[in-house]
């Protein structure tokens, strides 16, 4: 979206805002009148496009690029230095320009002209504090020297002993929700967008780099540069600082890490230029110039983070024989849905997610054949029905409600699976090939701007609504937007390859088969993880002993069949595999791997008792997300 239409939708906002009960320090919305005429059936009281995660004013003044000049300090574990934003007046009177910021120091902010007063809020909540900056008539520039926490929330610092590598320390920013304004002071909102430049200083034996252009033969002087010239929402602002090495994968694509895992993730990940022009020949041009990968240390608390040019990936996907690299079609698939057209607020994270996700089983699909795609969605699909299972129907809604929630608290599979289920569905009803050229002119239409839910449905309204109108209507649309759930006839993904699976794992149960005698020579790890994750709650012992020694479960070296294993093991008790949970536990840190374990540990009070003692050792190495997510299960 240009400068010149923001101002114009800032303005008529700031009137209809004003005369609305909502709290003052909530950012606006780009939108907020589509709320009058398209969202009836979401709760009356939700402003649509509010951002209720930000206390910036951008509607009365706007950043618009920020310029970092921070030095790495791993002994205090702070970045201190300066971010000078550039701003532009939304409104000619505004004297205040409001930031987000959480646990910094502001030691000083300035312009061209002089020092400038500023306040910061002393406030505990999840939101952080509101940094508020008193600014002359003219000027366009503050300058703001600042330190973080060494508890910033959205940076973790890792010593050497606690990467896998073991001799350098490592640094990584993860953003995503409302983190950024743990490392920088700004508008923490997905609705503003930014250009960035970066000077980063580093102890002379390691590098930087950024979700900006990467020069692979910078040399290692300690002084590195980086240029994010396309505008960027602040959740994808990303710095990781390690002894990094670059291997080249194609000539888009290229893969950052320790060395100890340079060539392993580069053989791993060999298919990602295969997957960048896929997407490249359905959904548009590739818009961000290169595609690059960055392998983090086992701590990284997500699958991956999709910061543009440069995505950042959990190790615990590397397996050896690519079985689970949809993460990477997964990330890559941001570049279109997430990281160009953004979700206007954490209410319409599901704009990101289901786009991304359904667009994870295309690449998927053109890339390993349809067998795969097949067996990825059911398994994706058997996570959305567990989720359902354990969730409140409020969380069950793609536009959820987040109010007065921290985003982080709310991590499930609806926004990904759901969305993406809704979207195969109208894949089924209009032809796919319809359906591909509608997400190609989305993808153009909203580029580079942030949208809400509501201006997607008054899109859809438009033009597949209209053009298709005997086979989809804005009822159904709502039922999948607004309601708990999967509606009714909703599209079920099936495999033939895991029906094989289904006939050997009854007749193991009901003991006409025995373990060793299971044909499984051919399993793929998508079968191996559908034959476990759908094993009944309690096993004997001795099926669960000749499983085992049939076929290696504790001493898997695939993460995720590990932790279907484990899974199973800590519901039935079983002591063999008891040590590899421990082992499991403390040296992985992504969520999603360890949160189940914690989960079905604390149902019992052996169980509890092994977790707070996992915990305890791996808390120094784990995220603090990871702490956050999971300390709750072993007080
Ligand atoms: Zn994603």
């Amino acid at each position: 979206m240009s400068k010149h239409s923001f101002s114009l939708l800032f303005a008529s906002i700031f009137l209809l805002s004003a005369c609305s009960n909502d709290s003052s320090n909530s950012t606006n919305a780009l939108d907020a009148t589509s709320e009058i005429e398209t969202s009836v059936l979401s709760d009356r009281s939700i402003k649509v496009g509010i951002d209720y995660h930000s206390q910036s004013n951008p509607e009365q003044v706007l950043v618009t690029h920020v310029s970092l000049d921070l030095t790495v300090d791993f002994e205090s574990k702070t970045l201190s230095g300066t971010a000078e934003l550039e701003y532009n007046k939304q409104n000619p009177s505004a004297d205040t320009l409001i930031l987000d910021t959480k646990e910094l120091t502001i030691n000083r902010i300035s312009n061209d002209q002089g020092e400038l007063s500023f306040t910061l809020d002393n406030d505990g909540s999840i939101l952080g504090s509101a940094l508020r900056i008193s600014l002359p008539e003219t000027g366009n520039k503050v300058l703001i020297n600042y330190t973080t926490s060494p508890q910033a929330s959205g940076v973790q610092w890792l010593t050497p002993a606690q990467t896998a590598g073991g001799e350098h320390p490592f640094l990584f920013t993860q953003a995503q929700a409302t983190h950024a304004r743990s490392f920088i002071p700004l508008q923490d909102s997905p609705q503003v967008r930014v250009t960035y430049d970066a000077t980063i200083r580093t102890p002379k034996d390691l590098i930087a780099v950024m979700s900006a252009s990467n020069d692979p033969n910078a040399e290692r002087d300690g002084v590195y540069e980086f240029n994010m010239p396309q505008a960027i929402p602040s959740y994808l602002i990303a710095l990781a600082v390690g002894d990094l090495q670059f291997k080249a994968m194609g000539e888009r694509t290229g893969v950052y890490a320790e060395s100890y895992i340079l060539d392993a993730a580069a053989a791993e990940f060999a298919d990602t230029e295969s997957m960048l022009i896929a997407t490249e020949e359905r959904y548009g041009p590739y818009s961000w110039d290169r595609y690059d990968l960055l392998i983090l240390p086992p701590s990284f608390p997500f699958g991956g983070m999709e910061n543009p040019r440069l995505s950042f990936i959990t190790p615990t996907v590397i397996a050896g024989d690519k079985s689970l690299v949809s993460l990477i079609a997964h990330e890559l698939a941001h570049s279109w849905s997430g990281n160009t057209v953004t979700n206007a607020t954490w209410r319409d994270l599901w704009l990101n997610e289901g786009f991304t996700t359904y667009l994870t089983y295309r690449i998927m699909e053109i890339v390993y054949g349809t067998d795969r795609y097949n067996m990825e969605a059911v398994l994706g699909y058997q996570d959305l029905e567990a989720d359902i299972e354990r969730l409140d129907s409020s969380d069950q809604i793609l536009a959820i409600d987040l109010r007065g929630r921290d985003p982080d608290d709310v991590f499930s599979n609806i926004p990904y699976e759901k969305g993406a289920l809704f979207l195969r569905e109208i894949e089924h009803a209009v032809g796919r090939d319809n359906f591909d050229r509608f997400l190609t002119e989305y993808f153009k239409k909203y580029a580079f701007k942030s949208i809400t839910t509501d201006q997607f449905i008054t899109h859809l309204s438009s033009t597949l609504l209209v053009e298709h109108s005997d086979k989809l209507n804005i009822e159904r649309v709502n039922q999948w937007i607004f309601e708990a759930g999967i509606p009714e006839n909703a599209p079920m993904p099936e495999s033939d390859a895991f029906s094989l699976v289904d006939t050997a794992r009854s007749n193991f149960l009901d003991g006409s088969l025995v373990a060793s005698d299971i044909e499984t020579n051919n399993w793929t790890v998508h079968q191996w993880l559908y034959f476990l994750n759908n094993m009944p709650e309690k096993l004997s012992v001795e099926n669960l002993t000749s499983l085992d020694e049939s076929f290696s479960l504790t001493t898997s070296k695939n993460n995720e069949i590990a932790h279907s294993w484990l899974l199973i093991s800590v519901r039935n008790w079983y002591e063999p595999a008891l040590p590899r949970l421990y082992e499991y536990l403390t040296t992985i840190g992504r969520n999603k791997l360890v949160k189940p374990l914690y989960r079905e540990l604390s149902l019992t009070e052996k169980g509890k008792e092994l977790g707070r003692k996992a915990f305890a050792q791996a808390k120094p190495g784990y995220h603090p997300l990871t702490v956050k997510a999971n300390e709750g299960f072993v007080e």
